[in-house]
């Protein structure tokens, strides 16, 4: 486990006072290791959970050929170009009672979705393209299908022996459907990481306090706890934490004993008067960074005991913006994820934004459809970084990279959706 300072000197560049937000990424992909303690689970309880082991298929599937249409299975080499073809139903096959029978040249089985296909047949025609003859016929009109038509082969979507989901893949619906299928019962997955979670600073009410001057609510812990649920993770919630060193230092205490990850807001920023800063100093290894990004800019980072700490600044906006941009990907880290982050998107901005070179700023936005069908997107109100309404109207976050300058309305800008994430 490198120090900070050894992660530091490995960093082109590295300025504490000026990191960009690209640095940042790289620094905090060094300091955070993925747990490496696995459980057992329930495809229930997989849900986005990180699979701790490659998977091979133990069986195939689909197990058999089967049909993918209800129809009439026969063998294909009959269809003769731009000749109809009249066959003869010889029986049916149902989705889980197989039809045993031979077909002979001439005949068809009826056939239903998911069922069997009979020995010799490699071809569905749909119930729908069919005319009925008197008696047991049909009529398959001219170039109504091809051979193989509507047949599923067997392991077209897994085969036996075969990987079917790597370690480090986040569980989502259709990997637990995809599992299942395979007829397991339970995975392995690596352990729900353990993350703390508190507020600082004199000026904040908890829940339930009465109102007094200069003071304000705390909703920093609320934000973090839904970003925080939203990943899976084990929570401790160490509620908001007076400006003294001896609460302070029992908090960071506390959650350093219990928790993989530490979470806080507030109190990092340069003028801070308080002993937010220096109790993490004494307790732990932690830089103070200043970063090119707005909002955002302050953030302290580093270990206090086993734990990774993750000092967020005090504004309401700027705790979201840090948590997505880094502390997000860094737990995903942590517990094991290895998919890249997800594209950004490309819209049109419906607006001019003033932007200066030389740092990221990230926008709430509001992607819609345009008339011409191509994404579009306005900022959504007061973009000041303690402007929590701005985020709950926003559907994502507008990225104006570090080196980009002002945008003219119509510029296509990059935006990172909240879908799933937030
Ligand atoms: P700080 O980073 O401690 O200087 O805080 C910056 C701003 O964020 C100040 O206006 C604080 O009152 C506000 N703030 C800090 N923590 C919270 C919190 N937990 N909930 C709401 N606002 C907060
Ligand atoms: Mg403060």
């Amino acid at each position: 486990m490198s120090t900070i300072a050894e992660i530091a000197a490995r960093l082109q560049g590295y300025d504490p006072q000026a990191l960009s937000a690209t640095q940042v990424g790289e620094f905090l992909a060094q300091l955070v290791e993925p747990l490496r303690e696995t459980e057992q689970v329930a495809i229930f309880d997989a849900l986005d959970r990180v699979l701790a082991r490659d998977v091979v298929s133990p069986i195939s599937v689909p197990p058999h050929d089967n049909s993918a249409m209800d129809g009439y299975a026969f063998d294909g080499a009959q269809l003769q170009p731009g000749q109809p073809l009249e066959l003869e139903v010889a029986g049916t096959a149902l989705a889980g009672a197989a039809w045993r029978g031979t077909a002979a040249a001439g005949q068809c089985v009826k056939i239903m979705t998911g069922a069997i296909m009979p020995a010799g047949l490699d071809t569905v025609v749909p119930q729908e393209f069919t005319q009925l003859l008197d008696g047991d016929r049909i009529r398959i009109p001219p170039r109504a299908l091809r051979r193989g038509d509507n047949r599923r082969l067997a392991g077209e979507d897994l085969r036996a022996g075969e990987p079917a989901l790597r370690a480090g893949q986040r569980l989502g619906p259709a990997a637990c459907g995809l599992l299942a299928s395979l007829g397991l019962a339970t995975v392995p997955v690596v352990r729900r990481p353990r993350v703390a979670f508190f507020s600082t600073g004199d000026e904040i009410l908890s829940l339930g306090d009465a109102r007094r001057e200069g003071a304000v609510y705390d909703s920093n812990r609320y934000t973090v706890f839904g970003m925080l649920k939203r990943l899976g993770c084990e929570l401790i919630d160490l509620g908001v934490v007076p400006d003294r060193p001896e609460r302070l230092e029992a908090a960071f205490r506390d959650a350093a004993a219990r928790a993989d990850a530490i979470v806080t807001s507030g109190g990092v920023s340069v003028g801070e008067a308080d002993f937010t800063k220096a109790m993490m100093k004494q307790l732990g290894d932690v830089a103070f960074w200043k970063i090119a990004m707005r909002p955002g800019r302050p953030m302290a980072v580093g270990r206090i005991g086993g734990s990774v700490l993750f000092g967020l600044p005090g504004n309401p906006v700027a705790v979201m913006v840090t948590f997505l941009a880094f502390v997000r990907p860094a737990l995903l880290r942590l517990m094991g994820a290895t998919a890249p982050p997800p594209p950004l998107l490309k819209a049109r901005s419906q607006e001019a934004m003033r932007k200066k070179p030389g740092r990221t700023e990230y926008q709430r936005g509001f992607v819609s459809t345009a008339a011409d069908g191509a994404l579009q997107v306005r900022t959504t109100g007061n973009q000041g970084s303690g402007v929590l309404s701005s985020m709950v109207h926003a559907n994502g976050l507008i990225v104006l990279h570090h080196g980009q300058g002002n945008v003219a309305a119509g510029d296509e800008v990059d935006v990172m959706m909240f879908d799933g994430v937030l």
